[in-house]
């Protein structure tokens, strides 16, 4: 398995497409939208400076996992040789099966189709392919090329050789892999989304304000970073998907988006991705003193 095709070049899919390319592999990277491919192709190249200045790769390296990544705006075009397709596409749930029906019909019978979804049924999304036994769910977390954890979710029929094959392929990669089983927002979700929210109900209710919300919670939990700034960094967008995925599939009113939330998204506030959510990150410096400070 030494192509792997990447589908959405957002936040995570340009991560998940580093960390592949800079562990050799060659990688497709896939987005329907250009701008967003070379958004992320940037972000690979800055985030590979940044290793070199910081001694951990030479310049040899970066160019080396620069040259394992082609882009393509076309998907079956992009997969033709992949041994393994990771989608990383936004999240939303007829989006996803309309991709993995595609998928199915253009990969080879080979192909393990994975899922970055953060909360979304993989049993549903592969009971749209013709293959349920080797699709599954691999969620990476968020910045990919730092944080060693992967969820690995099983989808209810994901076979035991494909489970195998991507927790090794996982420890390859330099990851931590963690087998779950497949209910609403799988276990890092299902924990950290409820909490994110009390967040920003508290926010919501003027119990206390942005900053101080954060500080009570880095400093009084040790968090490395406070729950509003991680959820402008994961997209606020990102969240009201989950939050809304468990609240459905659970039906239980505990995971009901903060109306604060629902209103900032629909404002088109969604955090760092697009300059502003509970911070300003229009000037680029104060973005880049945000992701240094999470990097410690
Ligand atoms: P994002 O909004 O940053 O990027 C999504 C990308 O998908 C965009 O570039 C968009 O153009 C592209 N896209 C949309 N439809 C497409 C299609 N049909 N074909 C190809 N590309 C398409 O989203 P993100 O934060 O990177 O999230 C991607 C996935 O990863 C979601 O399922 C999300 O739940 C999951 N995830 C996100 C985080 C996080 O911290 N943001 C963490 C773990 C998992």
């Amino acid at each position: 398995m030494k192509n792997v095709a990447v589908i959405g070049a957002g936040t995570m899919g340009n991560g998940i497409a580093h960390t592949f390319a800079q562990s050799g592999f060659k990688v497709q990277l896939i987005d329907i939208n250009q701008v967003s491919l070379q958004r992320g192709m940037d972000t690979i190249a800055k985030n590979l400076d940044r290793m070199v200045a910081k001694e951990k790769i030479s310049e040899a390296d970066k160019q080396a996992t620069l040259n394992n990544i082609t882009t393509f705006t076309d998907m079956t075009a992009g997969v033709e040789y992949a041994g393994l397709v990771v989608e990383a596409a936004t999240e939303n749930i007829d989006l996803k099966l309309n991709i993995f029906k595609q998928l199915d019909d253009a990969c080879g019978e080979d192909t393990i189709l994975a899922t970055n979804t953060s909360s979304i049924s993989i049993t549903q999304i592969a009971a749209v392919t013709s293959r349920p036994d080797m699709v599954i769910g691999m969620h990476f977390m968020n910045p990919v090329p730092i944080m060693k954890l992967v969820e690995i979710i099983r989808g209810y029929n994901t076979s035991d050789d494909v489970t195998n094959t991507i927790m090794e392929l996982s420890r390859t990669l330099g990851k931590i892999p963690t087998e779950v089983n497949d209910y609403p927002g799988f276990v890092a979700n299902r924990i950290l989304m409820p909490m994110l929210n009390e967040s920003i109900e508290t926010l919501y209710n003027g119990v206390a304000g942005v900053e101080e919300i954060d500080t009570v919670m880095k400093l009084g939990m040790a968090h490395p970073m406070g729950p509003l700034q991680l959820a402008d960094f994961i997209g606020l967008d990102v969240c009201l998907s989950i939050l809304n995925v468990m609240y459905d599939g659970f039906k239980n009113p505990k995971y009901a988006p903060c109306p604060l939330l629902v209103n900032m998204v629909n404002a088109g506030k969604l955090g760092v991705k697009s300059g502003e959510g509970f911070y300003d990150y229009s000037e680029s410096r104060k973005a880049e003193k945000v992701a240094k400070q999470f990097k410690k």
